[in-house]
């Protein structure tokens, strides 16, 4: 069978998550009847220190709906250049919420605070776009599963706090950060005005995200979540998946963490202008191919013919993503396809 490394979605639920599914007690979510789905809101708010959560299908809907509940239509959201809310989310802000969106760029998607308080021009009057809201990614994606530093977002709250702005975490993979870092949900957590999680990347369950923040914020975002046709029946089902992926793979992360740290340095020793193995931090081992005669696609290509599947998500950028359908047997066999389609 083919090893799949283009993302920690790939993943397919176990038979203890499926059971989990099949045993759920559930009710109707819309009257707020599910019980498998109120304890899991509850549950993952309580990790992270929040009054209330809100379940969704997907992690693009979770930011959606947090944003819109700190950015008013003609106002302005600020994130990094490579953030997934401004490039994978296909304008939702802007077309569901009439938010804009200014950006700034970083090294690794690598937060530094004073990189957005510089841009940040709240209460701009009746002549320039009015700030009110900072989104901060972590692990960052496309930054190759960077972990944002405790004291940069320290930084970025103080700073916020002075100019009346609100924050927002993208923390579809905040149990990476935590595992790598050490740094617990709940001080992340009092950080931010909003967060969402993914349960659904590294942590394998089949769908669903949650949308974090106060009881206010999350009941005006339950009726958001309805309009945009996302009120779901007897979810339980879900959440059962969510509850287990909680139970059992948080701590297995530094599994995936090892192995990604493994696939970067044996690259490394083929080509060290491919990547820095320093910066491979978590789940996700992003290559630079600038110095080689073949664009991303085509290695991508390569890969596949001999089994392992990459994601080629720029010209000249590859992304492999470890995931807890692959272990050590398949990172050694990885390793080795690897070398010959670099050599070859
Ligand atoms: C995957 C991901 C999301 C959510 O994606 P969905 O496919 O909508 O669930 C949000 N933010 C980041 C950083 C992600 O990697």
């Amino acid at each position: 069978m083919a090893i799949d490394l283009r993302s920690d979605t790939v993943t397919r639920p176990s038979l203890g998550m499926r059971e989990a599914i099949a045993s759920a007690p559930v009710g109707d979510d819309v009257y707020g009847d599910d019980p498998t789905v109120n304890s899991l809101e509850e549950r993952v708010a309580a990790m992270f220190g929040k009054e209330a959560g809100v379940f969704t299908p997907t992690g693009s809907l979770a930011n959606q709906l947090a944003i819109r509940m700190l950015v008013n239509p003609g106002e302005e959201l600020l994130a990094e250049t490579n953030s997934h809310i401004v490039r994978a989310e296909l304008g939702a802000a802007a077309v569901f919420s009439g938010i804009t969106t200014r950006t700034w760029p970083a090294n690794y998607g690598l937060l530094k605070a004073a990189d957005a308080l510089e841009i940040a021009r709240p209460n701009s009057g009746p002549y320039l776009v009015s700030t009110t809201a900072i989104a901060v990614e972590n692990t960052h994606n496309f930054g190759g599963g960077t972990v944002q530093p405790i004291s940069e977002i320290k930084e970025l709250r103080k700073g916020a706090d002075e100019l009346g702005l609100a924050l927002h975490l993208d923390g579809a993979r905040i149990w990476n950060a935590h595992i790598a870092s050490g740094v617990s949900f709940a001080e992340y957590g009092q950080y931010f005005d909003t967060i969402s999680v993914c349960l659904s990347k590294g942590l394998g369950a089949p769908v669903g995200s949650v949308m974090l923040s106060t009881t206010e914020r999350v009941t005006k975002a339950r009726v958001w979540r309805k309009r945009y046709g996302a009120g779901m029946r007897q979810i339980g089902l879900l959440a059962a998946a969510g509850h287990y992926a909680l139970d059992n793979n948080i701590e297995r992360l530094a599994d995936d963490h090892r192995r990604a740290k493994e696939i970067a340095h044996a690259i490394h020793a083929i080509d060290s202008s491919l990547i820095d193995p320093t910066t491979v931090q978590t789940n996700i081992v992003g290559l630079d191919l600038a110095h080689l005669p073949f664009s991303a696609a085509e290695f991508a290509t390569r890969c596949r013919e001999k089994g392992l599947w990459i994601s080629a998500l720029g010209p000249k950028y590859a992304r492999l993503v470890t995931h807890l359908d692959f272990d050590d047997n398949q990172c050694a066999e990885a390793i080795e396809i690897l070398k010959i389609a670099l050599v070859a």
